[in-house]
């Protein structure tokens, strides 16, 4: 079993994250004829030249969000819906989790995804330049970016609670390392998790 293996490699510490996991049915998530491979520890492909992240990254981003019940939560780059529905597992039963995609057909794909798996209310899917963030909805208790940033994106520093948390693989396109940056009142605190690759941010803060 998928998380069993993620639990014993030490990607998945918590019980909240687990119990996630455990959850959301991941091959509702990828193309009809990738099923078979859903539960592999790898990202695959899921059309427009995009991915879903591999699960152990996901594992690492949700264990490293911290996140906790009733939080509002900000996704950059839906992809399929996937993490979105891990994050939204993960902040029930009053939290809630926008997600922006920027290709379309993409995002059709993820609200597709949610609203069979059961998450319609729970995750909304926005087409736009996620790069820029959401201010109608901010400020946001946790902000995370599943694309590669050249930076922070200044918008989405604006838009973090006091008390937040983001996070976003920030360097070149073939390579990022996985920023963590939590805002205490004026002061803004950053950590380095490591290297990671994830495709561009495209957009006015991206690429
Ligand atoms: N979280 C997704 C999942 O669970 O399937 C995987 C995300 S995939 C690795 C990165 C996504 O970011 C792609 O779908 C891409 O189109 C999207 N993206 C890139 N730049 C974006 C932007 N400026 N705004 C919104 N989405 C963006």
């Amino acid at each position: 079993m998928l998380v069993d293996r993620l639990v014993r490699r030490g990607y998945i510490v918590s019980s909240v994250v687990e119990e996630a996991m455990r959850r959301v049915p991941r091959e509702e998530f990828v193309p009809e004829r990738l099923r078979s491979e859903a539960y592999v520890d790898t990202p695959l492909p899921i059309g427009t030249g995009q991915t879903i992240s591999a699960p152990h990254m996901v594992a690492i981003m949700v264990e490293k969000l911290d996140l906790k019940s009733g939080q509002k939560v900000l996704e950059v780059g839906a992809g399929s819906g996937y993490h979105a529905a891990v994050v939204a597992e993960a902040v029930s039963p009053d939290g809630h989790v926008y997600t922006i995609e920027r290709i379309e057909p993409l995002a059709r794909f993820a609200e597709g995804n949610l609203r069979r798996t059961g998450y319609k209310d729970t995750v909304t899917v926005i087409i736009g330049d996620g790069s820029k963030g959401l201010a109608e909805h901010a400020p946001f208790d946790r902000i995370f970016v599943a694309c590669s940033a050249p930076d922070v994106p200044a918008p989405l520093l604006e838009q973090l609670a006091d008390g937040g948390k983001m996070l976003v693989p920030v360097g070149s396109r073939a390579y990022q390392d996985l920023i963590c940056v939590e805002r205490r009142g004026h002061q803004l605190l950053k950590e380095n998790y490591g290297g990671c690759v994830f495709v561009p941010l495209i957009g006015e803060f991206g690429y």
